[in-house]
């Protein structure tokens, strides 16, 4: 599965020049930020990543990012599937000033000297892309975890899993 592997740094000016699409996968395993907000940090991210220099000689990098992810449901504490699905348009700039002067269909990406590790951006995309509260869709919740009356309080909704799991040990 994760046979195409994307580069681990990248030079964004060097490969906009040359016009370079990369196409690949990165283990979620691997992420040290982005696999603790997970409830099990199995599978992979889809990247694809196009490199270009606009009409205004901008250098960009488009980013598309595909994923399915389990995340941990705040209501019944079951695991929700999500499906990440981001496409993001950066501009290359290397200092405050050039990114001020971006359009606004561009979000700034900076770069200096150092080649850009890859995986950070990517990582930064998917964490910013969570949902802040995951949940199930409304009645989709583990059925032993509601109770009745508990559908729409959060806080006796949280406490729940507690009490039935208290009670299968007797
Ligand atoms: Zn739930």
């Amino acid at each position: 599965m994760s046979d195409e592997r994307l580069p681990l740094h990248i030079d964004p000016l060097r490969l906009a020049r040359a016009g370079v699409q990369l196409r690949g996968r990165m283990p979620l395993a691997e992420m040290g930020r982005f696999a603790p907000l997970l409830a099990t940090p199995d599978g992979e991210v889809e990247v694809e990543l196009d490199f270009g220099i606009d009409a205004e000689r901008r250098t960009f990098m488009k980013m598309r990012l595909r994923a399915q992810v389990n995340l941990v449901c705040q209501r019944c504490l079951g695991q929700v599937q999500h499906g990440i699905e981001v496409e993001r348009l950066l501009g290359v700039v290397t200092s405050e000033a050039q990114a001020e002067r971006l359009p606004a269909i561009y979000e700034p990406l900076f770069f200096a000297e150092e080649p850009l590790f890859l995986r950070e951006v990517v990582e930064d995309e998917l964490i910013l892309s969570l949902p802040i509260v995951p949940r199930h869709k409304e009645g989709e919740c583990a059925p032993a975890a509601t109770g009745a009356g508990t559908d729409n309080k959060a806080g006796s909704a949280r406490e729940n899993p507690f009490a039935v799991l208290a009670g299968l040990k007797h």
